[in-house]
């Protein structure tokens, strides 16, 4: 079979959150890091990666919102079919963060018809260090009220991108 096929599994991953939390730059961050990745060829909405993950190969189209978030438009079919949803915010930017429980999360419940879907929360921009606005523990706090995981990374850096990833995956694959 070609490259295309030669998968186990198949997941929609997607992300939300503010305008220039950084969604972009972790996507490509991400697909970036590896030598077998696929090019990105086949549209301006969507990335795929293909990796291993606990044995099985799998191919992750990752869904960026592509700037529709700034007008509110994203509707029910960016989140049709998701099985994974990363919730990111800019550790430097607090409103970022609470955007994500007043905004966000709403609109997760509200267009998110698949129940099982994993969520994650992911505090971009570490490297900014100095400039930080929200805390760790805060984080941690935030993803616990979610019921979901918490990794803080850097799409600059590429500290914490893969694993942010990697352990979505790893829990959507425990989905019965
Ligand atoms: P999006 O609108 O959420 O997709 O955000 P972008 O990926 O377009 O990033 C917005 C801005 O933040 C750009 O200028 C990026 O270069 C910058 N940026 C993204 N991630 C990081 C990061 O981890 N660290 C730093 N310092 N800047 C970042």
């Amino acid at each position: 079979s070609g490259q295309n096929s030669s998968y186990d599994l198949s997941f929609k991953i997607l992300l939300i959150g503010d305008s220039a939390v950084g969604k972009s730059s972790l996507i490509v961050s991400f697909i970036s890091g590896s030598a077998k990745d696929i090019a990105p060829t086949i549209g301006v909405d969507f990335k795929i990666k293909l990796l291993t993950v606990a044995d099985k190969r799998l191919k992750l189209t990752i869904w960026d919102t592509a700037g529709q978030e700034r007008f509110r438009t994203l509707t029910s079919s960016y989140y049709r079919g998701a099985q994974g949803i990363i919730l990111a915010y800019d550790v430097t930017r607090r409103n970022t963060f609470t955007n994500l429980s007043e905004v966000w999360s709403k609109e997760v419940e509200l267009y998110s018809t698949n129940q099982d879907c994993v969520k994650i929360l992911v505090g971009n921009k570490v490297d900014r260090e100095s400039e930080r606005a929200v805390s760790t523990e805060e984080g941690l706090a935030l993803a616990k009220e979610f019921g979901c995981l918490f990794f803080e990374c850097s799409a600059k850096t590429r500290e914490n991108v893969d694993k942010c990833f990697e352990e979505l995956t790893l829990k959507i694959m425990e989905v019965p």
